[in-house]
């Protein structure tokens, strides 16, 4: 029997949010029940919401970086137990049996992952996030948080952070490499982080000086305004890797032309409008344009331990439930420092 629950949902494209009731599902064979703790605003959440990707369904109850505690386990649950302390990302489903999904990679499903909202799940019905008291998942993609980790600083990594490790991970920052995060947001200050602990020599390159101080702080070497010409001009063909985090579209070739020969350019923001560029920017030096979505269960899980390891949670504005809307308008406007999470006891 499905149970009703309390959340915050936007009823329609570009409408606050507002407190609201949804069903969850009974628990199933191998779901959990997860009493929610804590769930982090993503800039994607707000891509949704205000319908800027084309396709929303509403009412959509955001939120896919959440952390919490197991209180349930269906009989054939096997990876988790009542009390445990656990995440879930941006999907909770997948058809766990084409080549992406049996490599691991079920953020790029050949039939389609579901989204943890704003998709409709394998069995017909919405799936509805975060921004809510309690969520049903499948064990399969929820994740555990290790001791050590505080569940508030914990949520963020569960987009923010896979977002980040993934592309890093697969080329290959580390000792000896020039790595660049264009825009310090949630997603850029965990690249800060991240990148440093794999031991990569990490530039930020943001619109301001605002951030420097912080972004020393999470590990940054260097630290550069691209609202400042000369950066473009001191910088060319210096790096190795650049992740470009930024919401909005950015001029292509300004950013390819810092690439060495080899370089790559990893695209992880998800502006509303298509990019373009001039090919010459990628042939002058064999450069490659790349892009790249979250992580897959496994690799989210690996992220995770590495995070514990190297003590790295996210920096976060705790806030309440009522704020939402508020924080929305914040992160549009770079104002956030660097993580909004909602305490969901305030729901
Ligand atoms: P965020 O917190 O708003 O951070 C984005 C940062 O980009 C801002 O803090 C700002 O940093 C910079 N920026 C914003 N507007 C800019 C502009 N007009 N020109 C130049 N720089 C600008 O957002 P987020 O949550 O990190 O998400 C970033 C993007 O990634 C969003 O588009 C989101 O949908 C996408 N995303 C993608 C994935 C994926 O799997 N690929 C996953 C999650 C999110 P500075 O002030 O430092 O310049
Ligand atoms: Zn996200
Ligand atoms: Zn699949």
């Amino acid at each position: 029997m499905t149970t009703t629950v309390t959340a915050y949902a936007a009823p329609s494209a570009k409408a606050p949010l507002e407190r609201t009731t949804i069903p969850r599902r009974a628990v199933r064979e191998h779901d959990v029940l997860i009493d929610i703790k804590f769930a982090g605003i993503c800039h994607s959440d707000i891509h949704q919401v205000r319908d800027e990707w084309g396709g929303a369904q509403f009412p959509m109850v955001p939120g896919h970086e959440i952390a919490g505690i197991v209180t349930e386990v269906g009989p054939g649950v096997t990876k988790y137990a009542v009390g445990d302390r656990v995440g879930v990302g941006c999907f909770v489903d997948s058809c766990r049996e084409c080549e992406n999904c049996l490599a691991g990679d079920e953020q790029y499903c050949l039939k389609g992952g579901t989204g943890t909202y704003n998709a409709t799940g394998r069995d017909g019905e919405p799936t509805y996030g975060g921004y809510s008291t309690h969520v049903v998942v499948d064990e399969h993609f929820v994740l555990g948080i290790p001791e050590g980790l505080g569940l508030d600083v914990a949520a963020p990594l569960l987009c923010a952070g896979i977002t980040l490790y993934s592309p890093l991970k697969h080329w290959n920052a580390g000792p000896g490499k020039k790595v660049a995060i264009v825009g310090m947001g949630g997603l850029g200050h965990m690249g800060v982080k991240i990148a440093a602990a794999l031991g990569a020599e990490v530039t930020v390159l943001s619109q301001s000086l605002r951030k420097q101080d912080d972004a020393k702080r999470f590990g940054a070497d260097h630290y550069y305004a691209t609202s400042d010409e000369a950066t473009f001009q001191q910088l060319a063909g210096h790096f190795d890797l650049i992740v470009n985090t930024v919401s909005a579209n950015l001029d292509l070739d300004s950013y390819l032309s810092l690439l060495r020969v080899d370089g790559t350019l990893v695209n992880v923001g998800a502006p509303e409008h298509p990019v373009s560029l001039n090919v010459f920017s990628l042939i002058g030096g064999r450069r490659s344009l790349a892009g790249s979505m979250i992580g897959g269960i496994r690799e989210t899980q690996e992220m995770l331990d590495f995070c514990a390891e190297h003590n790295l949670g996210a920096e976060i504005e705790l806030i309440s439930a009522d704020q939402i809307n508020e924080a929305y308008d914040r992160v549009v406007t770079s104002d956030v420092r660097y993580r909004f999470v909602i305490d969901t006891a305030t729901i």
